[in-house]
């Protein structure tokens, strides 16, 4: 199945061109209060919200899916976890730089895993706002693995249990000598969906092809085959370091192909399974 979440937080079944309105699905979600638990509720509930929508299909309000601003289909993740240099030759291309632009030069291995602010995610019809038009701003076409189940020192043979669906990601970066944690966190700089796409309809995330362009132009073509740490071993790497919550966020690396966009671009994305999307590029209002 594939989940939105569109317009005013409304809850979207996608299939082929169509959005079926099933908003109505979260009346099944617990009621909350204070202290609320860290998760994201849907993803936390989300077997019983598929049933849910399942049966709300029919008779469903549709749109067709370009009618519909996207959202991030996860609202409240605890956390962004992100993979540094995860692809050889992206690794290549950052030596190749020479310390110009480029800061990190190592793999999981040395650095380990970042995080990124929650604060940072957006859905791909909410665009990438450029803030520091004076630095070089570059685009990084990413798998996103949603975790669907908590838990901590996964093995590498359990990890796939835990995930709730994948999406494509933008992990947008400033070049620089900030830390990571500066540069990658900027509002609008975690590009998450369209929509999430649950497990049994991508198989294998590790061979899924992926395709970015810039208005128009190819800049990065890759195949997540060639990820260094695979899907399974950065989440049993990160749950040996932080405890995973239903709804936390995976981005596990960039290919090579990245480079820099300006206000006005249009960053057109496509991963295997998972669908494809245009996301705008405005200056900071
Ligand atoms: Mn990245």
């Amino acid at each position: 199945m594939k989940l939105c979440r569109f317009n005013d937080a409304r809850l979207g079944l996608v299939e082929g061109d169509l959005v079926y309105d099933v908003t109505d699905a979260t009346r099944i979600l617990p009621s909350l209060s204070w202290p609320v638990p860290a998760a994201d509720l849907l993803i936390a509930n989300l077997d019983a919200v598929v049933q849910e929508a399942s049966t709300l299909k029919q008779g469903a309000t549709t749109y067709h899916v370009r009618q519909v601003r996207l959202l991030s289909p996860v609202a409240n993740p605890t956390k962004v976890i992100a993979a540094p240099v995860n692809y050889l030759k992206h690794q290549a291309e950052a030596i190749a730089d020479g310390g110009k632009n480029f800061s990190d030069f190592e793999t999981i291995d040395t650095y380990g895993l970042f995080l990124k602010a929650p604060s940072s995610v957006v859905g791909m019809g909410e665009g990438v706002e450029i803030k520091f038009p004076y630095k070089r701003t570059d685009h990084e076409i990413e798998l996103v693995v949603v975790i669907g189940k908590g838990g901590r020192d996964i093995s590498h043979d359990a990890a796939l249990d835990l995930v709730a669906g994948y999406c494509m990601g933008l992990d947008m970066t400033i070049r620089g000598p900030e830390d990571r944690s500066l540069r990658k966190s900027l509002d609008t700089f975690s590009v998450v969906g369209p929509w999430l796409v649950t497990p049994d309809e991508v198989g294998d995330p590790n061979s899924l092809a992926m395709v970015l362009t810039v208005n128009g132009a190819p800049r990065q073509d890759a195949n997540t085959r060639d990820l260094i740490f695979n899907v399974q071993n950065l989440i049993s790497y990160a749950s040996r370091h932080y405890t995973l919550n239903p709804g936390d966020i995976l981005f596990t690396g960039t290919p090579e192909g990245v480079g820099p966009v300006e206000p006005g671009d249009v960053i057109s994305i496509s991963i295997d399974k998972l669908g494809l999307a245009d996301v705008g590029v405005r200056a900071a209002g």
